[in-house]
């Protein structure tokens, strides 16, 4: 926590007026007097629900790789396509740039934004403290605006739609699993992850 924390006072991050604190009610939101940006808001969901909403995920997130998001049938065959086989398709075509990017964007950033804040709330929950606690938080942050899960749903309804001209395009198991982890990953991104800091660091001083 910094001194300006601990002295009870917000430095804004656009423009570092500094303000006195006040409590605030579940679903406020405190904003500069100068620039009017957010300084800090008291989160709509506490830590125990936003648990709940990514273990509901993370289970979403399996199911989405489990099975197919779309399957093709045309001239008597089937084809199946799930997310890690497609990038694998994508690379053995010779497009490594976009399947590395599918790669990054949609599975591997989701993913790892999914076991953070997993491993992050159940650290606030418990009042467990370990040595990765800041170092992951900083790392989650940095990360976030890399995981691009809605670009690739976007992509694929689209995809749907001009498939289904050429071929008999049932979409897979997959497909509804991936757009529940879309809805759910929106309400994870728009949790603050400022609010894990506080409890976190209250527990790291406490004796
Ligand atoms: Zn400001």
């Amino acid at each position: 926590m910094s001194s300006v924390d601990q002295a009870g006072l917000a430095a804004c991050p656009e423009c570092d007026e500094l303000h006195v604190r006040r409590p605030l009610r579940r679903g406020e939101r405190a904003r500069c007097a100068r620039c009017g940006t957010t300084l800090y808001r008291m989160q709509r969901r506490r830590p125990e629900q936003m648990l709940a909403i990514v273990t509901a995920a993370l289970i979403a997130f399996v199911l989405a790789n489990t099975f197919p998001i779309l399957v093709l049938r045309s001239q008597g065959m089937i084809n199946e396509a799930t997310l890690l086989g497609s990038v694998a398709t994508l690379w053995a075509e010779g497009q490594q740039v976009a399947a590395v990017m599918v790669f990054f964007t949609a599975w591997l950033f989701p993913l790892f934004d999914l076991l953070s804040m997993f491993l992050l709330l159940l650290a606030v929950e418990t009042g467990w403290r370990p040595a990765f606690f800041a170092p992951l938080l900083r790392a989650l942050q940095a990360m976030r605006p890399w995981g691009m899960i809605e670009v690739l749903m976007l992509g694929v309804v689209v995809s749907l739609i001009k498939l289904s001209n050429m071929a008999d395009v049932v979409p897979g198991a997959a497909l509804w699993a991936f757009m529940a982890l879309t809805v759910l990953l929106a309400v994870i991104l728009s949790y603050d992850l400022r609010a894990l800091w506080r409890p976190g660091c209250r527990r790291a001083v406490a004796p």
